[in-house]
């Protein structure tokens, strides 16, 4: 029965019942934690055969003879440029590969446009009110690369299928010193929700006052399903935005952060070929060309964006019974009791949830107490700061199974007392 239908006296006694158990948990001393979005140790085993394509006795040389052993080849190889613009479903000639991080492509995007501004316009250090648009909630790194260079932080709502493009339109098309958004169009990091066709068109047919306005497309997520039989492919937003005659309006983003080994992946941008040369022409100055054995070692493993599929199905089954797992015991727990939501998604690395307004960081807080670590509530949004309090962000693919299931249980208990207790006050 919903909480909120109960009288004050039975809300007490739920109460009660539910703190002697939270004082057993309590004399346990866990350490558990759901807060790492990062794979297990059992995915990363899945790339260990990658190390063994490249040896002493290997031939170093890329498909055009570039022998990868040496500097140069400052946008990558060929065959590189080939595998991330499939799994972008975009075009090679449209992409760079870079180094092992997609996140520093961002920031030093953001840190040349800073600097240097973007194809002649003025650099964004010389625009005193800044700002970037953040769709909410969404991913913390984003949102401190852009606080981090000045920029005015401000909240787009989210929704089923995407951002509210009605706030986006309205905001982008009034106010030139609107620079930018952060997006993850597909899985997104929390709530696991793919940008719906027509949301893609809409940021294609974007009608920006700030003629370098960018949108900052991280398809951090774009072959990351949970369910192999589920196909979510996404519109290609480089041609989208040509087609709208916004041929330089977007830098989309990938990395194989999530499919080999974070930290020691391949990363690559695309974009139109004006924005590759802008891009190119800072990216001479801070490097003599990126890690290109790493980018051959990813390809002779994959071969192509087959092997990557077929690849990504064995990260599928070891993730999908973690938010199986997650998802039965939070019904279990919760459902029907008025007060929490949260997402089922079908890919990516989160399920985002909801408790009722001004619980999240008491929950948050008692679950620490309790032993388990979650990523602080507000940290999904700008600022640290989300003004309703509710959202927390749950992370099921570190932690082992026995773990995810108690910590589950545990976090349901805490959103429970949390809101008995506002509901009593
Ligand atoms: N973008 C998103 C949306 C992420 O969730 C993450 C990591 O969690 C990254 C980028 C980091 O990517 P990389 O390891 O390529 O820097």
């Amino acid at each position: 029965m919903s909480y909120l239908d109960l009288s004050t006296e039975d809300l007490k006694k739920e109460l009660s019942k539910l703190k002697s158990e939270m004082e057993e948990i309590k004399a346990l001393e866990l350490n558990l934690d759901l807060s790492r979005g990062k794979p297990d140790k059992e995915q990363l085993n899945l790339s260990m055969e990658m190390l063994n394509t490249v040896n002493s006795k290997s031939i170093l040389d890329a498909e055009s003879g570039m022998d990868c052993r040496n500097y140069g080849g400052l946008d990558g190889i060929p065959e590189a440029k080939q595998l991330m613009a499939d799994m972008m479903g975009t075009r090679p000639e449209n992409v760079i590969v870079g180094g092992n991080s997609s996140l520093t492509l961002m920031y030093d995007i953001i840190s040349h446009a800073m600097t240097d501004g973007l194809l002649g316009e003025k650099p964004w250090c010389q625009v005193e009110d800044r700002k970037f648009l953040c769709p909410a909630p969404g991913y913390d790194r984003h949102f401190a690369i852009t606080e981090h260079f000045g920029m005015k932080l401000i909240p787009v709502p989210m929704n089923e299928n995407g951002p509210d493009m009605d706030v986006v339109e309205e905001l982008v098309s009034s106010d030139d010193t609107i620079k930018g958004i952060w997006c993850v169009p597909k899985y997104e990091n929390p709530m696991g929700i793919v940008f719906s066709d027509e949301t893609i068109q809409r940021f294609a047919n974007l009608k920006p006052l700030a003629k370098d306005f960018r949108i900052f497309w991280d398809n951090a997520y774009c072959v990351h399903s949970i369910y192999q039989n589920e196909e979510t492919d996404i519109p290609d937003i480089i041609s989208e935005c040509e087609k709208a005659g916004n041929p330089d309006m977007v830098y989309e983003f990938c990395s194989t952060s999530k499919i080999t080994f974070p930290g020691s992946g391949i990363s690559a941008v695309a974009s139109s070929p004006a924005n590759l040369i802008d891009i190119k022409g800072f990216l001479k100055y801070a490097t003599i060309g990126p890690d290109k054995i790493n980018q051959l070692r990813h390809v002779r493993y994959f071969k192509n964006i087959a092997g990557i599929k077929a690849h990504m199905a064995k990260h599928a089954d070891i993730l999908r019974p973690k938010f199986e797992a997650v998802d039965k015991i939070l019904n279990d727990e919760l459902n029907g009791l008025g007060i929490a939501e949260w997402t089922k998604p079908n890919g990516g690395y989160f399920i985002s949830f909801n408790t009722l307004k001004g619980c999240a960081s008491d929950t948050v807080t008692l679950c620490s107490k309790m032993g388990v670590a979650f990523t602080p509530a507000g940290a999904t949004y700008p600022y640290g700061n989300d003004p309703e309090d509710q959202n927390i962000r749950i992370a099921p693919t570190f932690a082992n199974m026995k773990d995810i299931k108690l910590a589950t249980k545990i976090f349901a208990l805490s959103v429970k007392i949390v809101t008995l207790e506002k509901l009593i006050n």
